[in-house]
């Protein structure tokens, strides 16, 4: 660099291009508080349940939203969306390289795509067990790795694991899917650790029995769906399920540039079921 701070080698004054640009950004997310003007977001997952939740939260508190889904017909038409398979890094690669592409930056990554699994540790195969872990688990690695030279040029970076009720309850019939969201749980601190001093905010949420398209399909299935809807309502203390929107709102405090100090920590979103003991009516 010569005397002027300019560079004449154009990599390294784009580079000072972008330092300057998120200096601003900083300045102006300062002045603007807690909203989320000005920063994008992806959803994975976002075409459905939770993270259609999410990105309509994140939307209406002033993120440009992408929502990456392995299925997009489902995805709010307001909202750019990308085909990707969190299990398949290329697919992520080159989703995340869109966004980037469309949107000029990415400032903070909801990970929510995630599949269920029932049975005890007999019940699923190897391949089963892969797949779900592959999903719920290094999913959030491929995605979140592929945005971090993005994150760590934001001003105000963060990301935001959906893990569940199952990291730290005992469920019955629901190892693989416990194993994988407690595994969610550990990565979400690990990654809080890692990226801290990168000014990147790692958390998560722990959702109770939300009330999704993925329950309404348990439910179908079941022998009897209103008894079993009645017993998921009445394994939460509150005795109902937990609506999508009250976990979107979990979320949208958690990436906040207001949540400054919050990190490698998770907001229970549960109607009291992880913490609470209530006598029986
Ligand atoms: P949902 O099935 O309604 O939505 C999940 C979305 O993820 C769908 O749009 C689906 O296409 C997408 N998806 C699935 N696999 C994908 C993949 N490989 N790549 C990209 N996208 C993929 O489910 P939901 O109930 O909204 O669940 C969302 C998250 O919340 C999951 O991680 C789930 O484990 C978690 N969660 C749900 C509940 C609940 O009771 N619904 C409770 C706790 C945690």
């Amino acid at each position: 660099m010569g005397g002027t701070g300019m560079s004449e080698n154009p990599v390294v004054e784009r580079a000072l291009v972008v330092e300057r640009a998120a200096g601003e950004s900083k300045r102006r997310d300062e002045t603007h508080g807690p909203g989320l003007a000005g920063l994008v977001a992806i959803v994975t997952g976002g075409a459905s349940g939770i993270g259609a939740a999410v990105a309509r939260r994140l939307h209406a508190d002033g993120a440009q939203i992408a929502v990456l889904d392995r299925d997009i017909s489902g995805a709010d038409a307001a909202f750019a969306a990308f085909t990707a398979d969190v299990s398949d890094r290329a697919s992520v690669d080159t989703a995340v390289a869109a966004v980037a592409e469309r949107f000029g930056r990415i400032d903070i990554v909801v990970n929510n795509a995630g599949i269920g699994a029932q049975g005890d540790i007999s019940a699923n195969d190897d391949d089963e067990w892969a797949r779900v872990l592959s999903i719920n688990v290094t999913g959030i690695a491929r995605v979140t790795s592929a945005a971090l030279p993005w994150l760590r040029r934001s001003p105000s970076a963060s990301v935001c694991n959906t893990a569940s009720i199952a990291s730290t309850t005992g469920l019955p019939q629901r190892a693989l899917y416990s194993a994988s969201k407690g595994a969610v749980s550990a990565l979400t601190r690990a990654m809080a650790a890692d990226h801290l001093r990168e000014g990147i905010r790692v958390n998560a949420v722990n959702p109770g029995t939300a009330d999704t398209p993925w329950v309404g399909r348990l439910l179908d299935a079941a022998s009897d769906p209103a008894a079993e809807r009645a017993a998921l309502e009445a394994r939460q203390p509150h005795g109902r399920l937990v609506s999508p929107d009250e976990v979107a709102a979990a979320v949208a405090y958690l990436v906040s540039p207001a949540s400054g100090s919050t990190t490698g920590t998770f907001i229970e979103v549960d109607g009291g079921m992880a913490q609470l003991r209530l006598r029986p009516e």
